[in-house]
């Protein structure tokens, strides 16, 4: 059989199931995935993996690549950022540790910040617990939909830009790595370290230029340039630094499910790319050729990408 090529190929490497804040489970989330006519996807919920093996188990019967992965929060000096990371190993001890550290201090905050917002409005941390689902990574979102089952804001948006503010006196910030030591740990792992929606600002205060080119030197693989939350001339902005770093530039949907208006492949990344970043994984190995790939789930970490290997698992 001739190798597919790679044109045509649309990739979007940023989505958010139930396992974070997503409103599709994985599974479902993969099927809308290749039903928007997807080939490749990346799955990458907040802090957490527990997405990967539903993801990964609907992905071959259904034709469409997951490239597994995480959005990890951290910290540039005090301003909060997201780090993409792709095919980290699940299991490597240092990055394992971070993350659920991060989980568990973000169950903390939640709660502050609910205790906070129930001293003014009738709001429970019970409320929150409901919008919760088993086993996913508690983050303001569903305070949110907690408000929201309240009737207190009619829209996460409208949550978002009161309440739920940066500078909201509810507002409690969460315990985070630096990006710089975000970035070792995902290169450390054998992930591939992407930065997300560098300039949405909309979200916050953004980072410089200067803390950008500090995170290359780190090891930085790439940014994310097209994403829901930039404008035109800051996706042309990015894509100028990332030139004069040498950084990888991305595209993706960052996709919530119902919960935000992000359609799936609003933004997709270019198949060369994807390559790059495939041909970097070290942490799961990624079976298949160009535009056929196949990630499997349960494979022993640190093998490297057999990208010569038989296609087929799952196909
Ligand atoms: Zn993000
Ligand atoms: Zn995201």
């Amino acid at each position: 059989m001739v190798a597919p090529t790679l044109t045509g190929v649309r990739i979007d490497l940023h989505l958010h199931s139930t396992a974070s804040d997503g409103t599709d489970p994985p599974a479902d989330l993969i099927a809308a995935a290749a039903a928007a006519g997807l080939d490749v996807v990346a799955l990458t919920d907040h802090d957490c993996t527990a997405g990967w093996e539903p993801a990964l188990a609907a992905a071959g019967p259904l034709g469409i690549v997951v490239l597994p992965g995480a959005e990890i929060s951290c910290r540039v000096g005090t301003i909060s950022v997201h780090l993409l990371a792709y095919g980290h190993d699940p299991q490597d001890a240092q990055l394992r540790a971070e993350l659920s550290a991060t989980r568990s201090d973000r169950v903390g905050r939640a709660r502050r910040m609910v205790e906070r917002i129930a001293v003014d409005y009738l709001l429970t941390w019970e409320d929150v617990l409901e919008q919760v689902s088993p086993g996913a990574t508690v983050g303001r979102p569903h305070i949110a939909d907690a408000m929201i089952a309240r009737g207190l804001v009619g829209t996460r948006d409208e949550a978002f830009e009161t309440t739920l503010h940066r500078s909201s006196p509810y507002f409690e910030p969460h315990d985070a790595p630096q990006a710089a030591d975000a970035v070792r740990l995902v290169l450390g792992a054998g992930g591939v370290p992407v930065m997300a929606h560098p300039r949405a600002g909309r979200r916050g205060r953004t980072v410089t230029d200067e803390d950008l080119a500090g995170l290359a030197a780190a090891g930085l693989v790439g940014v994310e340039a097209d994403h829901p939350d930039h404008t035109d001339d800051e996706r042309a902005a990015v894509r100028r630094l990332a030139a004069d770093l040498g950084l990888l530039v991305t595209g993706s949907s960052d996709y919530h499910g119902a919960a935000r208006p992000n359609a799936l492949g609003a933004f997709t990344t270019d198949p060369e790319v994807y390559e790059a970043i495939r041909a970097a994984v070290r942490g799961v190995p990624i079976v298949g050729r160009a535009g056929t790939s196949v990630v499997g789930p349960g494979h022993p970490a640190g093998d490297g990408p057999d990208l010569t290997a038989a296609r087929g698992a799952g196909r």
